[in-house]
């Protein structure tokens, strides 16, 4: 018998967390982090410490697994985002003989988290490539992890599947099927149907887009509209100012690619793009590297931004910002806090989608206000979302067949339409679809 326990990611879409019990070992997917709160908690606080983002609810709970500790073998992370990977460093030290396994990319961003909080994990990190697997050594048992590439918003994104005595569990949150990527390959659906043959006893699948009746766009789509934004406008001798998800490598890419072409210099600016770009480079995985600048201190900073001010026709500045983040790059751009003021007919370009939690909401609505008073042209959502659609699911369902279903990535409202596509796939309610909350078991055999 195995039991899944939904420890973070059921009530709310963020601090992705779900434990695998077999026995005597507990393997564990994920170890994100809860932004908005995190986002909340910084206002007041630059720097909150791991306590404080435990009662700001911003960090999975802990106490099932404190109390099983001596069983923790693995914490098994899929991909690189802050809400399946940012809390780690806060929370695995306290496990200290579980190993962590990840793609090179995800232990890369991750060991700049730790540097960021000065934070040291004595966790033994080991990378696994796309494609690779690894072996967990349990009680009495070892078992088999397969990393499979995986399309996402994020380079080195995988889908594990464990292979346990009771059965395969298949663990894909967050995934997009994209055919036609920018970087990585497209998934392994051979794979897939392999698995299937072998047959997969549970599957906790991202359902955050379950209730769009869409397939979502491959990211050759939002290769299109950065270039329609950027080389089929006529931004004249204006500035231009891109804003983007800065562990988007692949965007980046393309925002880069395109930028070349209006030859102009193209400055990265801000600390996190920064460190994404970084944790690319050092696994060889930043095909941009030679062509940008990265302008990541104030003084690094306020420099780039003089030489754009003077010459702005010269330039293409992609910053953070895009959910007008206070502190951000374009934060401070906007609130004329840093060496560069906005002109009418300047272009901001979000390759981006407000996150629709409400600090987030109210945080770019102010931002696009302030603007727009100057009469600065935006370009919003060139983008397409890293998520699977309602469609994506069902095929997702259909290849993986497995016997069990567990819709994960949000609350209710997210989930319960995952389990109504799989009702009309065949699922039953209670008895091989399972609607969990942050804290269910469910028992399989
Ligand atoms: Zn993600």
């Amino acid at each position: 018998m195995l039991k899944v326990h939904t420890i973070g990611g059921y009530d709310e879409v963020g601090k992705n967390m779900t434990a695998i019990e077999i026995g005597e070992d507990i393997i564990v997917f994920d170890c994100g982090l809860y932004l908005p709160a995190v986002i909340d908690l910084q206002e007041a606080e630059r720097n909150p410490t791991p306590q404080m983002l435990k009662s700001a609810g911003a960090i999975p709970d802990d106490k099932f697994l404190l109390k099983n500790k001596h069983k923790v073998r693995a914490f098994l992370i899929t991909h690189a985002h802050l809400d399946h990977i940012g809390a780690l460093h806060n929370y695995a030290q306290n496990f200290p003989q579980a190993k962590i396994f990840s793609t090179p990319f995800t232990l890369e961003v991750s060991k700049a988290l730790m540097q960021d909080s000065k934070q040291h994990l004595k966790n033994k990190m080991t990378y696994v490539n796309p494609g690779e697997s690894v072996n967990i050594k349990g009680k009495s048992n070892t078992y088999k992890a397969e990393f499979l590439n995986m399309t996402h918003s994020t380079i080195q994104s995988t889908m594990i599947a464990l292979h346990t005595p009771s059965g395969i569990v298949v663990y894909a949150n967050d995934y997009k099927l994209d055919n036609n990527p920018i970087m990585g390959k497209p998934p392994n659906y051979n794979k897939f149907k392999q698995l299937a043959q072998k047959g997969v006893k549970v599957a906790i699948i991202d359902c955050l887009y379950a209730d769009s009746d869409r397939k979502t766009n491959s990211e050759k789509i939002a290769r299109a509209m950065v270039e329609e934004s950027l080389l089929k406008v006529d931004h004249g001798k204006n500035a231009i100012i891109i804003s983007t998800f800065s562990s988007h490598i692949a965007r980046l890419k393309s925002i880069v690619d395109f930028s070349k072409k209006l030859d102009r210099e193209i400055v990265f600016m801000g600390r996190s793009l920064s460190k994404y770009v970084n944790a690319a480079k050092r696994v060889n995985q930043c095909p941009f590297q030679n062509d940008v600048r990265i302008a990541t201190y104030p003084s690094q900073v306020k420099s780039a931004l003089k030489k754009v001010e003077n010459n702005r026709s010269k330039y293409v500045v992609v910053c953070t910002g895009h959910q007008g983040e206070d502190g951000s790059i374009l934060d401070r751009l906007v609130k004329n806090k840093l060496h560069f003021n906005f002109k009418k007919n300047d272009s901001v370009i979000f390759s981006s989608k407000v996150i629709p939690a409400q600090v987030n909401i109210t945080h770019r609505a102010a931002m696009d206000k302030k603007l727009k008073q100057r009469d600065v042209r935006i370009f919003d959502n060139v983008h397409v979302s890293g998520h699977g659609g309602r469609e994506d699911l069902r095929e997702m369902i259909n290849l993986l067949k497995p016997q069990h279903f567990i819709p994960s990535h949000g609350g209710f409202d997210k989930t319960i339409p995952g389990m109504n596509l799989a009702k009309e796939l065949g699922y039953i309610e209670n008895k091989t679809s399972h609607l969990c909350k942050n804290g269910s078991v469910v028992e399989i055999r």
